[in-house]
């Protein structure tokens, strides 16, 4: 009896074991994103659960149902889905596939398993599972969509674009043709974005983007955008009516034409454009182009707004270039720089006005690079922030040593870059330096050239002005090289004018320079500037130039740029 009742008692809690197991994967399948499909092989009942109903508003019952549930897919995915929910028809254990809903909206994942029943070694179970991966294959396409295309013009990406540049050479290879590589760079972009603001250059970059989509032709034209303002287009075998000439007509036509934005501003803009082209420029899609970033660059130096085709030339150019810039990094690193200096002298009395300091740089051969070589690199790469520092400091320095020994009245002027007025702390950095070395900050005049009052007209006339109400001189260098008119110039706080080299040139042997320089120097005088002639090289534009009213003679014929050593023996020959 006692027997029995244990038995029945185990029996029960068995029973309550198993319904409460039943009950827990029930919960799962219930609270699971999958719905679920079961069926034993070879029987005609099937079993649906899980997410299975509120998937697809049914259940199925029996195997006919099955053509029910593929009526919920696109024609296209009805076989697949077929075949996954059946694998045992073709002797396999596990199928899947990926298929849409009949209105191409949802996507599923089905997974089909079949699994040996371990109640009973002859019969096996199917379980199929269904999953919605809408969300997942939405962010696929997006990555997709990243990894191919650029976000802000909608056209090919900088890598997707050389890859099918790639193909393009390798298909050229094999046909013996070309494939040309445009390279365009939208001139002075930055001044949009500064002054129109990104979201308008964004804008523009867009409407650029999207006329370039519009030039797109399968296997023959491919456009991207490589970064900032910077496109490419390849042509593969730009012959007849796909010539790199039909296309940059195309472009000229459009850039014809304003870009209306959104906010309302029509804006206009030209293009630099390079091109280089496989096989001469190179033999793979970066050499290509590396070769027409090359090009434009070389058409910006000489201009703008002008197409240039890759030459060996431009290269070895911009090789040299490279190399500077290397060696340059390298002296500024070891502080190889010196200050020449040179004279400039009343030209009536022939006294000495003061000197003017210049950087020289000796490479590590013992080779002087002249300024005007590494000094337009310098401003390129950020460099001339160190070079300007040094200038200062050294030619202030050696200023207060001459000053304390010879005990004369000079001036030092010194050559300032656009790159070095544009910093906020310009002004006070140097009038630390000058107070640094006591000295007398109307003892120092700093050379500017015309293209920073064009650049940024406000604020540097408030550096100006500041600079002078200290004291400090202003020298406008270079005069009749620029943009500015004389009259122009009255808006600015100058004190003195030099007029540039190229007047000094010519002007015994050409009529008009000799009117020019005439009127600049009268003008000049009428306004109240000083003026200093620059480069004069002998002794009959030295009389003419001082008959013709110029204030101050500077050049090789009273003395070129010396070290400071032999400025010196000048200063002391002097004192005599
Ligand atoms: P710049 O300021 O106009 O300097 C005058 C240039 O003309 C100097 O060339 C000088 O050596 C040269 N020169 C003077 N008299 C004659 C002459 O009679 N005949 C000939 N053929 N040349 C003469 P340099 O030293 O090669 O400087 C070239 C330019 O580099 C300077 O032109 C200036 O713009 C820039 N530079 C020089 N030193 C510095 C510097 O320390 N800082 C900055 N930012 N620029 C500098
Ligand atoms: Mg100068
Ligand atoms: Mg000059």
């Amino acid at each position: 009896m006692e027997e029995k009742n244990y038995q029945l008692d185990l029996l029960k809690a068995q029973n309550a074991q198993l319904s409460r197991s039943e009950h827990i994967y029930k919960l799962i399948c219930e609270s699971s994103d999958y719905g679920f499909i079961y069926q034993s092989l070879g029987g005609e009942e099937l079993l649906t659960f899980g997410s299975f109903k509120s998937m697809f508003g049914m259940e199925l019952h029996r195997l006919r149902d099955i053509e029910d549930l593929l009526d919920k897919f696109t024609e296209e995915d009805k076989k697949p889905v077929r075949d996954t929910l059946f694998p045992e028809s073709t002797g396999r254990d596990y199928s899947t596939c990926e298929c849409r809903s009949s209105n191409g909206h949802v996507w599923y994942r089905i997974v089909t398993r079949i699994v040996p029943d371990d109640s009973d070694p002859f019969s096996r179970d199917k379980i199929v599972s269904i999953l919605n991966i809408t969300r997942e294959k939405a962010q696929h396409s997006d990555l997709l969509y990243m990894a191919y295309y650029d976000t802000t013009t909608g056209i090919y990406n900088r890598n997707y674009f050389v890859s099918l540049l790639t193909e393009f050479i390798s298909r050229a290879d094999e046909s013996k043709c070309r494939v040309s590589l445009l390279m365009i760079d939208i001139d002075d972009f930055k001044k949009i974005n500064d002054v129109q603001g990104i979201i308008v250059g964004d804008e523009l970059l867009q409407q650029f983007g999207f006329w370039l989509k519009g030039r797109m032709i399968k296997d023959r034209i491919i456009c991207s955008h490589i970064n900032n303002d910077i496109f490419c287009v390849a042509i593969y075998d730009a012959t007849g009516q796909y010539s790199v000439e039909n296309f940059y007509n195309d472009l000229k036509k459009r850039l014809s034409d304003s870009f209306h934005m959104s906010t309302g501003q029509d804006i206009t803009i030209t293009a630099s454009v390079g091109v280089a082209e496989y096989p001469d420029a190179g033999g793979s899609a970066l050499d290509i182009i590396n070769c027409a970033d090359i090009v434009v660059y070389n058409c910006k130096k000489m201009g703008k707004n002008i197409l240039q085709y890759f030459e060996a030339p431009i290269l070895d150019d911009f090789l040299k270039n490279v190399d500077i810039e290397n060696k340059l990094k390298e002296a500024v690193f070891h502080n190889n720089f010196m200050m020449y200096y040179q004279p400039m002298y009343h030209g009536r009395t022939r006294q000495l006005r003061g000197v003017e300091a210049l950087v020289r740089w000796k490479d590590d051969s013992g080779k002087m690079i002249p300024p005007s070589v590494f000094i337009p690199i310098a401003e390129k790469n950020g460099l001339i922030d160190h070079i300007g520092t040094f200038v200062v400091e050294e030619s202030i320095r050696q200023y207060r040593t001459w000053s304390d020994y010879y005990n004369m009245q000079f001036k030092l002027s010194i050559n300032i870059s656009a790159l070095q007025y544009k910093k906020d702390d310009f002004v006070d950095s140097i009038m630390a330096v000058i107070d640094k070395y006591g000295v007398d900050p109307s003892d120092i005049e700093l050379e500017i050239t015309e293209s920073i009052l064009i650049d940024d007209f406000d604020s540097v006339t408030t550096k100006l002005t500041r600079l002078r109400n200290l004291g400090v001189g202003i020298s406008l260098d270079d005069f009749g090289t620029g943009y500015s008119s004389l009259s122009y110039l009255k808006k600015f706080p100058i004190d003195t004018l030099k007029v540039d080299k190229s007047f000094i040139d010519t002007v015994l042997d050409d009529a008009s320079t000799r009117i020019i320089t005439e009127s600049i120097l009268n003008m000049s005088h009428a306004m109240g500037f000083e003026t200093v002639a620059e480069g004069v090289e002998n002794e009959r534009q030295f009389s003419y130039l001082v008959n013709a009213g110029c204030d101050v003679i500077q050049g090789f014929y009273l003395g070129k740029p010396l070290p400071s050593e032999k400025v010196d023996e000048l200063l002391s020959y002097m004192k005599k």
